[in-house]
């Protein structure tokens, strides 16, 4: 069940193309347009939910499919013994821009900590 609206509903639909790296039964997976590190991976449950905020308890597994997702993807961009970082933003305080839940992978450079 899809958002008409959300962007990323449509990458699901395949209406609007993305460079996708991994798909599962929950969850897919594809290169961020604007990176902002060598490797910058989306990671997205098929089901729309808007923010974290929208989560309930029927949601556990879901989410954790999408940190599956995050540890196997981590290991084909060969990023994972470096180190990594998955961050999620909730509304616009944290930047969330694109309202369909994400998680962020980010690697292949160092990162700072904390984030801006
Ligand atoms: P956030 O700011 O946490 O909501 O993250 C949204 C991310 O989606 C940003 O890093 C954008 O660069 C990325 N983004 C926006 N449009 C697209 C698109 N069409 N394909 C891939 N990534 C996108
Ligand atoms: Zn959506």
């Amino acid at each position: 069940m899809g958002s008409a609206d959300c962007l990323f509903c449509k990458i699901l639909a395949g209406d609007i193309p993305a460079d996708i790296v991994y798909e599962s039964e929950t969850a897919i997976a594809f290169r961020d347009i604007n990176p902002q590190a060598p490797t910058h991976v989306l990671i997205i449950p098929r089901r729309h939910i808007a923010t974290i905020n929208a989560l309930d308890a029927d949601d556990a597994h879901l989410v954790g499919d999408l940190f599956l997702a995050a540890k196997h993807i981590a290991r084909e961009e060969g990023v994972a013994e470096r180190g990594y970082r998955v961050a999620m933003n909730c509304n616009a305080a944290a930047g969330q821009t694109v309202f369909h839940l994400h998680l962020h992978l980010l690697g292949g450079r160092d990162l700072s900590w904390p984030p801006g």
